[in-house]
């Protein structure tokens, strides 16, 4: 056990961000660079090793938390990074983007504030790059076996790891002109900075990872190809179609999904573009939806020099005595989750819904319509008299995905069936009803957690690898039955 006192004598501190007027003049991460670390130890301190770890439970990875705040308390770094290891293939990533379901679940977040856990998984992953402890695991023997994964997101890329650790000869797919998926073109720079992926997927090029990207599958290759070429395949290509709002309009130049907004702006990161194609500079912004991609339109909004970013929820503010939510531990304010982006300023309305869109005789968007929303008898109705309009020369979409793409053929190819959702239906092996193809992710799941989607490649690896030699001794943390 960490410090037995430690939650009596620590009070929870997190990561110190960088000044907002600082942070929004670049893209760079939005936390002071090495802030952590000289509170990391006390941090950890406060965890109380329980009987039964929630966190432990809260975490699809099964992350053994307890086990490495431990080892962050008495500083031992090393042993620590190999814990956290032991579960997750990416600490990296989720340290700075899981909404850390395992803090929501931690047992002292009954009377005092949760373990930093998310905070200390980060400053673990962070020191043990730096001292150079992360190193490629390269298999000892190769089995003969190929596998393609479609699609280099983190369920993809922990499938591939996975796999080939094990021996497999794994190549992955990426239909985008660089590795990563999401990560790379949905996630903006000040919520993690590339480099982060650049340096996993070294990692896992010196392991034998093969990667072909600018290579659609369904399109520039088929199914049939690649069922030649290889023993199995493990289809992690997202929920990737984006929910729409058809409302009067939404034709207008300048109305855009969230996924062609931030790719552009990541695309400027990459250096492909000086300015974006899709810019929000002197514009006024209206976000519609109210969650992480919102966040992180709005965040890029501000870095590009919007005139005003207004973000549209149209659920109720929880805690909103009109709507009162009670909220039993263990907590999870989802809809008033407050980001990096929203403390550098805009305007969030709640119970909001668009009505139309209004444009020039130009046909460039300038107005966005709105109506205040309420329950009635359980369901959202508009209130008569709330109708007003607030200027939108820039409106991204961003409500969400409604599953697997379909439009290139990949699920027609295979002769996948779906289920009642709409993703690819798998059973508790994560294979599809097509013998040796598999699914992880978001294509199977629907739109999730990046900690779910590393959870899935891992699991998903372990019913390839039970496939291709009879038995495994890779980890499968979830199930998807
Ligand atoms: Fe530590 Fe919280 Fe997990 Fe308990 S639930 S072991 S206090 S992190």
């Amino acid at each position: 056990m960490a410090d037995p006192k430690g939650f009596l004598t620590h009070g929870r501190e997190v990561a110190t961000s960088r000044p907002v007027g600082e942070r929004v003049k670049d893209w760079n991460e939005v936390y002071v660079p090495g802030s952590l670390l000289p509170i990391i130890s006390k941090q950890a301190s406060r965890c109380m090793d329980c009987g039964i770890p929630f966190c432990h439970n809260g975490c699809p990875l099964g992350n053994l938390i307890p086990e490495w705040n431990d080892y962050a308390y008495r500083e031992d770094w090393t042993e620590a990074s190999e814990r956290l290891h032991a579960t997750n293939n990416f600490p990296e990533f989720t340290g700075r983007l899981c909404p850390a379901p395992c803090e929501s679940a931690c047992v002292l977040g009954i009377n005092q504030s949760p373990v930093t856990i998310k905070n200390v998984e980060v400053s673990i992953i962070d020191k043990a790059w730096d001292s150079g402890t992360v190193r490629p695991q390269a298999p000892e023997r190769l089995s003969g076996k190929t596998v393609a994964v479609i699609g280099s997101g983190p369920a993809g890329l922990a499938a591939a790891q996975q796999l080939t650790r094990a021996g497999h000869t794994v190549a992955v797919y990426e239909r985008a002109d660089r590795v990563g998926g999401l990560l790379r073109y949905g996630i903006p720079e000040f919520k993690m900075e590339k480099r982060h992926i650049n340096r996993r997927i070294e990692q896992m090029r010196a392991e034998g990872t093969r990667f072909r990207t600018g290579v659609e599958i369904g399109r520039d290759l088929t199914a049939t190809d690649l069922r030649k070429r290889y023993d199995a395949v493990v289809i992690a290509a997202g929920a990737t179609t984006a929910r729409d709002l058809p409302a009067p309009g939404r034709e207008l130049k300048g109305v855009h999904q969230a996924m062609e907004y931030l790719p552009l702006s990541n695309k400027v990161q990459e250096g492909d573009y000086v300015t974006s194609p899709i810019s929000a500079e002197g514009k006024h912004v209206v976000v519609i939806g109210g969650g992480d991609t919102g966040a992180d339109c709005v965040g890029t909004a501000h870095r590009q020099g919007a005139a005003s970013v207004t973000q549209l929820e149209i659920m109720p503010r929880p805690n909103d005595e009109r709507h009162p939510v009670s909220q039993p531990w263990p907590t999870f304010p989802i809809l008033y989750k407050v980001t990096s982006a929203h403390e550098e300023g805009g305007e969030r309305i709640y119970s909001a819904s668009t009505t139309h869109f209004e444009g020039d005789e130009d046909g460039n968007v300038q107005w966005l319509h709105l109506a205040e929303v309420e329950f009635v008898d359980g369901k959202l109705t508009q209130k008569p008299g709330t109708e007003r309009k607030i200027p939108a020369q820039l409106i991204t979409l961003a409500m969400g995905f409604t599953g697997t793409d379909q439009q290139n053929g990949l699920v027609e190819q295979f002769g996948l069936e779906l289920d009642q959702r709409g993703n690819i239906a798998r059973d508790a092996e994560f294979q599809t009803n097509v013998p040796g193809v598999f699914v992880a992710g978001d294509a199977g799941r629907g739109q999730s957690l990046i900690v779910w989607a590393i959870a899935e490649g891992r699991s998903a690896a372990r019913g390839v690898d039970r496939y291709l030699t009879g038995a495994s001794d890779l980890p499968a943390p979830i199930c998807p039955t």
